[in-house]
């Protein structure tokens, strides 16, 4: 039961840590089970996807963009959008700026960096990361905030390798933390643990889970995904 599954984990985190319910794949009528049960976040990693459900959904859920972003329909989605996890270079932080921009509209947005072993999944490194904070660019940009990191560890049952890796996470967002925003109280999350991984990912400072098939039962991709 969905609704039992989201207040089963909302007993287990930490009242400071906030539950991503991860809907990718899973119909509109699921997603209104978990609204039933009090979720107000949801995260999905497709644009069309979202902007189809949030177009049945009530009007108070805050929706997070968590896949790999391209920037031809970044216009689409700066419409709908509550937070952008996925920001993952320079180019499309601009761009997400530019078409936010457009429609009077400021969007949160977080770093997404590359932590697994894996090469698959995307993400910043830290000098990357460096190197547009400090740019000129980036410091005229009037329609972003930027709300700390987010990443996706190595898929695994090795915790001491989970822990390795959410650990170095929290390393980049507290070297970013003391270098850039430290007077910014708005860059303060940590988005990091999934299904099979968030227990490690909070011992090791997550604020922001990001929890799917542990809520809405395994995903069937079927044959276009
Ligand atoms: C699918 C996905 C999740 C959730 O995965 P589960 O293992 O089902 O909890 C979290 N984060 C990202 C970026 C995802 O793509």
């Amino acid at each position: 039961m969905i609704a039992d599954h989201i207040r089963k984990i909302n007993q287990e985190i930490p009242s400071g840590v906030k539950l991503i319910a991860v809907s990718k794949t899973m119909p509109v009528s699921a997603l209104n089970l978990a609204y039933q049960a009090g979720q107000r976040r949801f995260g999905e990693n497709k644009v069309q996807e979202l902007i189809a459900k949030q177009a049945e959904m009530p009007a108070d859920v805050a929706w997070h963009f968590i896949g790999h972003l391209q920037t031809n329909k970044v216009k689409a989605l700066v419409q709908v959008v509550n937070v952008i996890e996925s920001v993952d270079s320079f180019r499309l932080l601009t761009e997400i700026n530019k078409q936010a921009a457009k429609i009077d509209k400021r969007i949160d947005c977080l770093l997404q960096f590359h932590i697994a072993e894996e090469e698959t999944k995307f993400g910043l490194d830290l000098s990357e990361a460096v190197d547009m904070l400090l740019s000129e660019s980036f410091k005229a940009m009037k329609n972003i905030r930027i709300c700390g990191v987010m990443g996706m560890a190595t898929y695994t049952d090795d915790v001491n390798q989970l822990r390795k890796e959410f650990s170095q996470l929290r390393t980049y967002f507290r070297e970013l933390k003391s270098r850039f925003f430290k007077d910014d109280e708005a860059f303060c999350e940590i988005s990091m643990g999934m299904s099979g991984d968030y227990p490690i990912a909070i011992e090791e400072g997550s604020t922001m889970v990001r929890i799917g098939s542990l809520i809405f039962g395994e995903r069937n991709y079927g044959t276009n995904s």
